[in-house]
């Protein structure tokens, strides 16, 4: 079955003169590629997916190598595992060498060596990601589909490639999980069996802190990642990054808050990092003595990491200040240097109607109220470089507080200086 209208139905033509292309690359170095996993089931559910891995039986480097050079598009090449990406207009494509997998410990990452389509397919984690769609010219756009991939996507069924899947790789138990709860598919019930016994001896324990801290990761990138959380706990998987994470427990609904709240700051706070509000909600359960430690070895991005982690060491004194604070400067002053994850999470935390207007007072008045005049009109003014810079302006704020209305005049006579 050709896929070349599912791809023009879906994407610009642009894309299918780009595989295109690629495909007569391929062809002129006499190898054989093909776009693999996400993309293809994702084109067979209607849905688009701008993540592109393209897989070759042979070497990826000179491949991708020579794409780069006649597309004129930007390289990079990871000579160690012949893999490659190339960036065009707002594409990644991904380039990998056929292998074969080979797992010397469960849970390691695994030994490889360069093979043909079927090893790498069927090194797979399900049915539905073993699909491929060759791109050469004699073949172009065929579904290649070895293992009934397509008639799993039609009746909504996960299924592991073979009976060892889950003790090779178990952060497959979390995709499983994952990718069930987007599609609203179901387990097969071989799958279902695997994974229940693979549950029950403990497969996730050979996982490092990290692979699991992904897993969660991706989970926070879902349409509903409460939903997710809640499967990840019920099954027991979630305990394996915290032993706190047990059994059933009420919905946080918290959790399906956390993206309209990150869009509602962003607005005055552009940089907030949506991510480490959701880890900082997401560990706001345990003591902080567990989760710093437990963050410190999740190999988060640094900024997510730091964010979440002035998040979680400061949130609970902040609301225990902010419920006896009672004047503008009060507020302004505990909230001034609270960063934007922060606040959320106190929006998040928080039940408390009084508060709750506190917080909107900070938000959408007091941090805006800043000085007309700076550091710099100052010093020019005379005054010595040093702290009475920040305690003039401190001062200046303190009387904006009170009275927003306050001209860059008034603001000068406030400090006694008349001209600048
Ligand atoms: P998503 O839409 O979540 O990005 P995806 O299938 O594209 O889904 P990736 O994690 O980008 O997910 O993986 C790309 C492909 O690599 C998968 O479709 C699958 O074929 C393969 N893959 C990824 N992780 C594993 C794994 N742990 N075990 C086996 N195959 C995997």
């Amino acid at each position: 079955m050709a896929l070349d209208s599912k791809i023009q139905g879906l994407y610009s033509n642009r894309l299918l003169e780009l595989l295109t292309q690629i495909g007569q690359i391929a062809e002129e170095l006499g190898l054989k590629a093909y776009v693999v996993g996400g993309f293809v089931r994702d084109l067979l559910l209607g849905k688009a997916n701008f993540d592109i891995d393209i897989m070759v039986e042979g070497d990826a480097i000179p491949f991708a190598t020579k794409v780069g050079q006649e597309l004129n598009a930007e390289c990079k090449l990871i000579e160690r595992f012949h893999t490659a990406h190339i960036f065009l207009d707002n594409l990644t494509l991904d380039f990998s060498s056929a292998r074969k997998e080979y797992y010397p410990h469960p849970g390691d990452l695994p030994e490889v060596s360069f093979s043909n389509i079927r090893d790498d397919l069927y090194r797979r984690d399900f049915t539905i990601n073993a699909l491929a769609l060759s791109i050469n010219s004699n073949q172009k756009f065929e579904l290649i589909d070895l293992f009934n991939g397509e008639l799993d996507l039609k009746e909504g069924i996960i299924k592991v490639l073979h009976s060892k899947s889950f003790l090779d790789d178990p952060t497959r138990l979390y995709r499983a999980l994952r990718f069930a709860d987007r599609f609203k598919f179901v387990l097969d019930s071989n799958t279902e069996y695997l994974f229940d016994k693979a549950i029950k001896l403990s497969y996730p324990s050979s996982l490092s802190t990290k692979r699991i801290a992904a897993e969660i990761e991706k989970c926070f990138k879902e349409k509903y990642p409460l939903s997710l959380l809640n499967r990840y706990r019920a099954t027991g998987l979630l305990a394996y990054y915290h032993k706190s994470f047990k059994g059933v427990t009420r919905p946080d609904f918290s959790f399906s808050m956390v993206r309209s709240m990150t869009t509602r700051l962003r607005s005055k706070f552009p940089n907030i990092i949506e991510s480490a509000v959701y880890w900082s909600l997401f560990l706001s359960s345990i003591p902080f003595t567990e989760s710093q430690p437990l963050l410190n070895n999740s190999g988060l991005p640094h900024s997510v990491g730091l964010q979440t982690v002035n998040t979680l060491s400061s949130w609970q004194v902040i609301l225990t200040k902010l419920s006896l604070a009672n004047t503008r400067l009060e507020i302004y002053n505990i909230l001034k240097d609270t960063c934007p994850e922060t606040l959320a999470l106190l929006y998040l935390k928080n039940k408390n109607k009084e508060i709750e207007n506190k917080l909107n007072l900070y938000v959408n008045e007091l941090y805006s109220i800043k000085p007309s005049i700076t550091g710099k009109d100052l010093i020019e003014a005379g005054i010595e470089p040093g702290p009475q810079i920040r305690q003039i302006l401190d001062k200046i704020i303190e009387k904006k507080l009170e009275n927003p209305e306050l001209n860059r005049k008034e603001e000068l006579d406030l400090v006694g200086i008349s001209n600048i």
